[in-house]
């Protein structure tokens, strides 16, 4: 069972400055974990295991990929099989090669995201691989203090400065530290490894220090609109433009379709693999029998958007979007989720 989200009893918020956090990180790493944290490349910054502390960069608003792979890996072996004397033995999925992982610097909409995933992978059975990986991550969040056009958060009940999902959140305090807020028995054991480094923080406040970001819709009112809905033309419009490019499930840190593939090495060994998918695809709904029940882009759009903010609300009581803002920012044909939700609102 997950054992994430435990409040450690009366743990004040502390401080660290940026020297004593990369030496904190440095340790961390030392230790033998391995760090998850974002680092800028040929100008875009994604989650990629450091193998430095002194890669990280935390000079973006969001990154271009969320820190969903850390336990939903975009490919992933499930088992492996090798046919044997008429029989097929299969070598089951190994928890013991999964290294103890800190991930770090993700926004509070990406940490609240790791939520939702576990909603949808804890939903009927624990799906083994899923579970294991987040036994073994910690996630240690950074508060954003600056939002951009695409972000909306705080309409989809999140907040710039939010704990949720969160072990540890920091929140940058000027230019040369952050206070600590110690949110689970798992975030308070990693405090522990470098205890020194961390100081008192009393009377330190970190709403000042928050991107400002106001709420644009009323999300209650667009699930009540949207529930309502399925028959309505809007679908159609919204998604008239919609090229099916899958880019925005790909960037989406709530977004959970896989596939199950054969990777067969034809000796009569193979394994068999997990990769993402996207229910925006048309090949994701079409049965064996030719038969496609979302057979245009339309109904592709509609199930995206009802699973995210009335399934999953209703059967998994968490809502399968953060406000990252991500799908807009990388849509090649402009689609602005926010401004669709509000068209809601409107109806
Ligand atoms: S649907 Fe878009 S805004 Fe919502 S969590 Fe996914 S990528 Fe972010
Ligand atoms: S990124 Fe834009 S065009 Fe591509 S599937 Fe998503 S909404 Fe459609």
């Amino acid at each position: 069972m997950e054992q994430k989200n435990i409040p450690p009893k009366n743990i004040s918020p502390k401080y660290i400055s940026k020297a004593s956090l990369k030496a904190w990180l440095a340790k961390v790493k030392d230790d033998g974990r391995h760090i998850y944290a974002p680092v800028t490349e040929n100008g875009k910054t994604n989650f990629k295991r450091v193998k430095s502390v002194d890669e990280i960069s935390m000079a973006h608003i969001q990154t271009a990929q969320s820190a969903k792979g850390a336990v939903f890996p975009r490919t992933e072996k499930l088992f492996s099989y090798a046919r044997q004397q008429g029989d097929v033995a299969l070598q089951d999925y190994n928890p013991g090669d999964i290294p103890d992982t800190v991930v770090f610097g993700l926004h509070p909409c990406d940490a609240a995201a790791f939520k939702a995933l576990s909603g949808i992978f804890n939903w009927g059975a624990q799906d083994k691989p899923f579970s294991e990986r987040m036994q073994r991550v910690t996630l240690v969040g950074v508060s954003c203090s600056r939002s951009d056009v695409f972000c909306f958060c705080t309409s989809v009940g999140g907040h710039p400065g939010s704990a949720e999902g969160s072990d540890i959140l920091l929140t940058a305090i000027g230019d040369d530290g952050y206070l600590v807020e110690i949110i689970t028995d798992r975030g308070q054991a990693l405090v522990e490894k470098s205890a020194d480094l961390f100081e008192a923080a009393a009377g330190i406040s970190k709403e000042e220090h928050l991107a400002s970001a106001p709420a644009r819709f009323s999300v209650e009112e667009v699930q009540r609109k949207m529930a309502g809905s399925f028959e309505s033309d809007i679908w159609k419009k919204q998604s008239a433009r919609c090229i099916g490019c899958g880019a925005c499930a790909f960037v989406c840190p709530a977004c959970a379709c896989f596939d199950i593939q054969e990777n067969a090495k034809g000796n009569g060994t193979g394994d068999r693999i997990r990769c993402w998918d996207s229910c925006g695809f048309s090949l994701f709904t079409l049965h064996t029998s030719g038969h496609n029940p979302r057979s245009v882009q339309s109904q592709r759009w509609r199930q995206r958007l009802l699973h995210k903010l009335c399934y999953m609300p209703d059967r998994l009581s968490v809502r399968g979007c953060t406000g990252c803002g991500r799908c807009s920012r990388a849509c090649p044909v402009d689609m602005n989720l926010a401004e669709h939700l509000k068209e809601f609102e409107r109806l």
